[in-house]
Order: structure tokens, then sequence, then C-alpha cells
């Protein structure tokens, strides 16, 4: 993206957008994609302008294993949703592309009746990124999608890393789904999962599968009758349900519904929001500090590295030691600053 050059570009952008029109939401969730330092202030003046106008949407997290049937389930769910009046926006999170050169959820023409729906807007996962760039981009692009006017935002994410708790922390409602196991299915389930799930569901419950899906779901509400609930008000649904004949979808989306409600009436769901702009706030602290501290001391990380791998200093010793460095920097250069625009670290 070439960055909108002044203010006035910033201000139409921010109009299009509030008006709903697809190329300025395009265009702005480019621009909040875009990697270019020059970017980063239009971007953020854009968010500004956007702000008052966001926050109004159910976000909802999506994921599952590759397979597992996400894009089949959002792209009917998100049928259905329209059909019924909704406006739904579609979003990735997929840390997958920088590490190995190629997107498990990108790279496959997904969606392609929602992409087309004129009631939804399907946006592809950035080409690449690490998980902290693609949560940023990802948390923007919501907001750039709740000024739009979409009031259902959709946000699906491969299994990786820690992609699942990233997302689980932007969102209102966390879905997990899973697959009927040939054996004992609690093996295949990922550390830490339910403890995040707001709601499992076990997908392709359809055909030959469907009774393999019931003994799953049975397995899996006793995995969960052991594990503490996120919310004392809300304990994790598990249904059946198949993308493809479209049933236990009406059952979902009901507990979605229900949710909002009964964490609304409690309170809960504007703490969760709440909580979540604060962790998001300390993330983009430590990211900050820690690039300017790696920035101001240029070497000497790499020295102190080498000296702790070789056990010639104490992680604590080595870690007081950069600091120091790093604060002598930093009063050098604010005591040398001739201009207050200069960066005061
Ligand atoms: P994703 O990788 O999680 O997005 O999974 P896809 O939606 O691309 O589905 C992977 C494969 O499973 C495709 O061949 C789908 O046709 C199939 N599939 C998806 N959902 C269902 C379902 O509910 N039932 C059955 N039987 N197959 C499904």
């Amino acid at each position: 993206m070439v960055a909108p050059a002044s203010h006035g570009d910033i201000d139409e952008l921010a109009a299009g957008v509030r008006d709903g029109d697809r190329a300025a939401i395009g265009r702005a969730i480019t621009l909040v994609e875009s990697r270019r330092s020059g970017d980063a202030e239009p971007t953020q003046e854009l968010l500004r302008a956007l702000l008052p106008h966001s926050a109004g949407a159910h976000r909802v997290g999506i994921t599952g294993v590759p397979g597992v049937g996400k894009s089949t389930l959002i792209e009917q769910l998100g049928t259905t949703l329209t059909r019924a009046g909704h406006r739904v926006a579609v979003l990735a999170v997929d840390p997958t592309s920088a590490r190995w050169g190629g997107s498990i959820l990108g790279d496959k023409t997904r969606m392609t009746s929602l992409a087309n729906d004129p009631a939804a807007f399907v946006r592809p996962s950035p080409a690449a990124g690490e998980l902290g760039g693609v949560t940023r981009v990802t948390r923007e692009s919501i907001l750039v999608l709740e000024a739009a006017g979409f009031d259902v935002v959709l946000v699906e994410t491969v299994g990786v890393g820690q992609s699942e708790t990233a997302v689980a922390d932007m969102v209102d409602f966390f879905v997990v789904l899973m697959l009927a196991g040939a054996g004992d299915d609690l093996q295949g389930i990922k550390k830490g999962i339910l403890e995040i799930a707001d709601l499992i569901a076990v997908n392709k419950a359809d055909g030959d599968n469907k009774e393999r899906a019931d003994a799953a779901a049975n397995n899996y509400r006793l995995a969960l009758a052991m594990t503490q609930p996120v919310s004392p008000t809300w304990t994790p649904p598990v249904i059946v349900c198949s993308g493809v004949t479209g049933d236990g979808l009406d059952t979902l989306w009901g507990h979605v519904s229900a949710h909002r409600r009964v964490m609304s009436d409690s309170g809960e769901f504007d703490l969760r929001r709440a909580d979540q702009r604060v962790r998001w706030m300390h993330a983009m602290l430590d990211e900050r500090m820690r690039a300017r501290l790696t920035a101001g001391t240029a070497g000497l990380l790499a020295d102190l590295e080498a000296d702790v791998r070789a056990d010639r200093q104490t992680p604590t010793a080595a870690a007081d030691h950069l600091m120091a460095a790093f604060e002598r920097t930093a009063q050098n250069s604010s005591s040398k600053a001739t201009s207050p625009s200069m960066p005061i670290w």
C-alpha cells in the first residue's frame, strides 16, 4: 500500500469505511497490514477516526486442525447468518506462512459463495508474519470491519503454536472444532485448549460418522467436567455438527447468542473486552520496549547471550548489565537531543 499522503486522504478513507464501501474497506485493511514504517502513523490515525464507530460486532473465534472443516462450516454458518439479516466478516490468523513459506489457511480458494455475498466480507490471511504481527493486524482489522457495519466478525485460525490463545484473546466467544478420532479422542487434544474453549463442536457428524461423533462428544463432556471453566457463569457446551449438511449450526449459533446474553447480564462481556484491551496494550508495550532495547544495545545482547550460554554470567546478571547499558544510551541520547521530535531512547 502506498500510504495515503495527507490527513484529508485518511479522513476520506475513514468516511468510505464507515459508508461500508468495499474498496475503502479493502484499502483500509491493506494499510493496517502494511509493514512499512511510514504506514504506522497513518494506520493509527485511521483507527483513531474509526474507533468511535467500532466495537459493535459480535466477535467469534473458530479453531481446529487443518481438514477439520473450518472453511466449510464458516461458509455455511456465514451464509445462514447473512440470510437472517446479519453482515458477516471473516478474518484469518495464520502464523504458519512466515515459518514455512506457505500458508495453511490462505492458499486454497475458500468460501467462494460467502466471498461473493454482498452482506459478507472475506479477507484472506495476511501474506506472512510472525504471530505478534499477525495478531496486531487481525485486531486492528476487526476495528475497521466493525466501523464498516459488520455485526458478526468470525476469526479463523489453525491450531498452530500459540495462535489459538492469541485468537481466544481477541474474541467474545471461542469455538473449538474437533473430529471424532479412531481411538481415545482425548489423546489428540492439545494441552490447554479446553481451558480457552467457550464451546466444543465435534464436526463432520454426518453419515456413518454420526455415532462416533456422539461418542466423542461424550468424552469431551467428561473431560470438560474436570476442567475449571473460564467463567463462573458459563459452562462450555459440547455439541455435534456438520458443516456439509448444516446440522447443528443453529444450535451452535444459539449457544453463541445465549453466551452473549448471559455474559452481558453478568457484566463479564464488557469485562472480558476491557481485559483483552489491557493485555493487548501490554503486548504492544513489550514488543516496543524489546525492539528499542535491542536496537539501543546493538552487539552487546549477542555478547551477553554467548556469556550466558557458556555459563560465564548468570542470566540475571546479564539482564542487569544490558539494562544498565541501555539506560546509559537512553540518558546520553536525551541529553544530546536537539529537537523535541528526536526519540528519547
Ligand atoms: P479446513 O482445513 O479446516 O478449512 O477444512 P475444510 O473446510 O477445507 O474441509 C476439509 C475436507 O473435509 C474437505 O474435503 C471437506 O469437503 C470435508 N468436510 C468439511 N466439513 C465436513 C463435514 O461437515 N462433513 C463431512 N463429511 N466432510 C466435511
